[in-house]
């Protein structure tokens, strides 16, 4: 039996969709993980990692368009004659950092559900560059905060800024990925941050302290210091007590979810992740054969994978 990202630690083997913090819960203690390879080097720039990594032949991971290195889990169910997919965190916008994803077909479709909510939509990727990139040319001589995860949003708004001929500051947590993405063929340009020596410039950063550093620079730079955001969250809440936001997800929204449910054609959907309730209702309403993801339901399913 395998368990799917970090949602439970009660089966020997793990599938691990991508690196994110919340999908590498318990992968310390696991000695056998299913995941791409750029998964698995990113995970272990995080985490002490022991297993070992591997492919079962009942088993293909297709690109999820997500982040570096994400993949959807497709399981040939030969006792059942079903094929499923989980999804994992999944993106149908192309994004410059990221594998493109791949859909195929599948029985039962597993599917996260962070942006369930059909109100949200989100706006084209290029034009949310342009915007950003206006901005940070709108103050050259001040310092930008772009509080960003160090996986993911923050080589996304590097790749941005070097387009723009910037070269942004960034703090070790980051730079410790950026290596992942550089030693896969991109070229990330970026500068690891001095507090004692720094220039008005764009800081990209992950650590907690942002209001601490925004107030540190005011004082002895004498500059002005704004704080961003690139988020699809600005949608469910607003700017989170930054200067400006921007609505950049790494997530599909309800629509592309739509049309990736209509390409995986399945019969059956469960909704998974802390909506799924709220999702699976939406699904419904728009006609499919939905209900939230249970670990019963699941386990009924890959039984004799
Ligand atoms: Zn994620």
């Amino acid at each position: 039996m395998i368990s799917i990202d970090g949602s439970t630690d009660i089966y020997s083997i793990m599938f691990v969709s991508h690196a994110h913090a919340d999908h590498i819960r318990y992968i310390e203690s696991r000695a056998k993980i299913i995941s791409s390879e750029r998964t698995y080097d990113l995970a272990s720039a995080r985490r002490r990692l022991k297993a070992e990594r591997f492919i079962p032949r009942n088993i293909e991971l297709l690109p999820a368009g997500h982040i570096l290195g994400s993949t959807q889990l497709l399981l040939h169910n030969y006792a059942m004659g079903l094929d499923i997919i989980y999804s994992g965190d999944f993106n149908l916008a192309s994004n410059p950092v990221a594998e493109k994803i791949i859909i195929k077909e599948a029985d039962v479709l597993i599917i996260d559900s962070t942006y369930y909510d059909p109100s949200i939509r989100f706006e084209d990727r290029e034009d949310v560059y342009e915007r950003i990139i206006e901005f940070v040319e709108s103050k050259r001589d001040s310092f930008i905060v772009f509080r960003s995860y160090s996986l993911g949003k923050a080589q996304e708004l590097i790749y941005i800024m070097n387009k723009a001929g910037i070269v942004p500051y960034v703090d070790s947590n980051i730079a410790k990925i950026n290596e992942v993405y550089n030693k896969n063929g991109f070229c990330l340009r970026y500068q690891h941050i001095d507090l004692k020596d720094l220039e008005p410039n764009v800081i990209i950063y992950s650590k907690l302290n942002v209001d601490i550093l925004k107030s540190y620079i005011k004082i002895r730079y004498n500059k002005d210091v704004y704080t961003a955001v690139a988020t699809g969250m600005i949608y469910r809440y607003g700017l989170m007590r930054n200067d400006y936001g921007f609505g950049l997800s790494d997530h599909a929204d309800f629509y592309q979810a739509i049309d990736y449910i209509n390409s995986v054609n399945p019969r059956l959907i469960l909704t998974y992740g802390n909506d799924k309730v709220k999702f699976a209702r939406y699904l419904k309403a728009y006609g499919y054969n939905a209900i939230p993801f249970s670990e019963i339901y699941y386990s009924y399913l890959v039984a004799d994978d």
